[in-house]
């Protein structure tokens, strides 16, 4: 099947991206792989709306994959973001944006004692992997099959099904060196958690989990799984590491924390937190966090940590998340969902709108997912028709069938409606659809 004809400014665009760069694009999922197609190469964003280099323009369900819930060029963000810049964009020493930025991240969490700022999510899981090993002096992880933590080497590691596993390295380039400290588990299963701990004792520093998990699809931790985690780690003098990269001051003003008030002993933020900017943070307990350089041994840093233009556009978008934000945010979320649902039972298309907060994801199964293993047994190749429709119809979806999606403050009742407009042919494609052809 052939997209291409549909944008064609795009598509010029992406053949000279492929060029000089590998696949066209900077990070995987944008090259559109898993639905096909041409992807679309966007030039500007207002409110619920991007713009892309055809002119075509759309509601977007990404949201940036997350950091955007206030919507694109928030006018306070985009301000404060101009003050910073004219005053300087780099200068490699301490500066005050950081201080409040890690205050405000500090008052919202609870279980956060102190924080370090980076510069992306996955330096934020990947030291703070290395501080749970410099604090216990301990080698081995625990993570789970289907939680996407960045491409850190010892965390791009594949389940083996069903049962604890050690890590496979999951991408050449991974050795089995640095992935075979890293213990596989399946997600919400608690059992396989007390079977580590018992098959490898005093050996595993830290079991990381995203908070909910939204890089399978969303698949909330079931009842006391989170509580279960902690206590497991707390019994076996191992950490307990909460990934809200993705759920952090989304989900609410503390994240998913805010919801489940399990306190870990580290947690890792990105995403909302930079406000559309490269910021990232890991924090914790103030003994854990006493370890990093230089107050402690662990070796940390960052030459743009901190930046002072990336914390002002986190710091604006930060603080004007208060409940209010977060109550609209939920509501889009909730509206959107049913129109969804509604719109694949009119056709009677087998789904599931799995929810964590306001993050959402469509699964094409009527089968609660739980793990994985579930959430790979969707026909997902009804998704490539919905996705395709939505597109064509001016809505932006993920471009896979296992993302969350993301809406924002500023999904007003125009957009919800363009939406809403857009989903009976959408879901008529996923009716029809016969998987032939389609990679799974
Ligand atoms: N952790 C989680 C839960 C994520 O969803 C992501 C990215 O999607 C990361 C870590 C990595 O963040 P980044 O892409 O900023 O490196």
């Amino acid at each position: 099947m052939s997209y291409s004809y549909e944008a064609p400014v795009s598509q010029a665009l992406f053949d000279r991206a492929s060029v000089v760069t590998p696949g066209g694009v900077n990070s995987p999922v944008r090259a559109f792989r898993a639905v096909g197609g041409t992807p679309r190469f966007m030039v500007s964003g207002d409110g619920p709306y991007l713009t892309d280099a055809d002119g075509r323009e759309y509601v977007d369900l990404v949201c940036s994959w997350g950091p955007m819930i206030l919507g694109h060029s928030r006018p306070e963000v985009i301000e404060a973001v101009q003050a910073a810049v004219a005053r300087g964009t780099s200068f490699g020493t301490p500066g005050e944006g950081e201080v409040a930025l890690a205050e405000e991240i500090v008052g919202r969490v609870a279980p956060v004692e102190q924080v370090r700022l980076v510069s992306s999510g996955t330096e934020a899981t990947m030291s703070a992997i290395r501080l749970a090993r410099g604090f216990t002096g301990r080698a081995k992880i625990v993570k789970f099959a289907g939680c996407y933590h960045g491409h850190v080497d010892a965390l791009l590691a594949a389940a083996g099904s069903g049962v604890a596993t050690f890590g496979l390295p999951d991408t050449p380039g991974v050795t089995g060196a640095q992935a075979g400290d890293t213990v596989v588990l399946p997600y919400n299963d608690l059992q396989a958690v007390r079977d580590a701990f018992a098959a490898h004792p005093g050996e595993i520093a830290c079991v990381i989990t995203e908070a909910s998990p939204g890089n399978m699809g969303v698949v909330p931790p079931r009842e006391g799984f989170n509580a279960g985690l902690k206590e497991l780690c707390a019994a076996n003098g191992a950490l307990y590491i909460s990934d809200e990269v993705m759920t952090g001051f989304r989900t609410s003003k503390a994240g998913w924390y805010g919801i489940d008030a399990v306190a870990p002993d580290l947690m890792t933020f990105g995403k909302v937190m930079g406000g559309g900017f490269p910021a990232a943070a890991f924090g914790g307990r103030a003994d854990v966090m006493a370890h990093l350089a230089p107050a402690g041994p662990v070796y940390q840093a960052g030459t743009l940590s901190g930046n002072p233009i990336a914390t002002a556009a986190g710091l604006a978008q930060l603080r004007l998340l208060d409940d209010a934000a977060y109550a609209k945010v939920d509501a889009v979320s909730a509206e959107i969902r049913g129109l969804v649902s509604d719109a694949l039972g009119k056709e009677g298309v087998a789904h599931r709108v799995q929810t964590a907060g306001n993050m959402f994801s469509v699964f094409f199964t009527s089968d609660e997912v739980r793990d994985y293993e579930d959430a790979k047994r969707q026909e997902a190749f009804r998704f490539t028709g919905f996705f395709h429709s939505m597109l064509a119809d001016g809505v932006y979806l993920p471009p896979s069938a296992f993302e969350s999606w993301f809406v924002s403050t500023a999904h007003d009742d125009r957009a919800i409606e363009r939406v809403a407009a857009a989903l009976p042919a959408a879901a008529r494609a996923a009716a029809e659809a016969t998987g032939e052809g389609v990679r799974a």
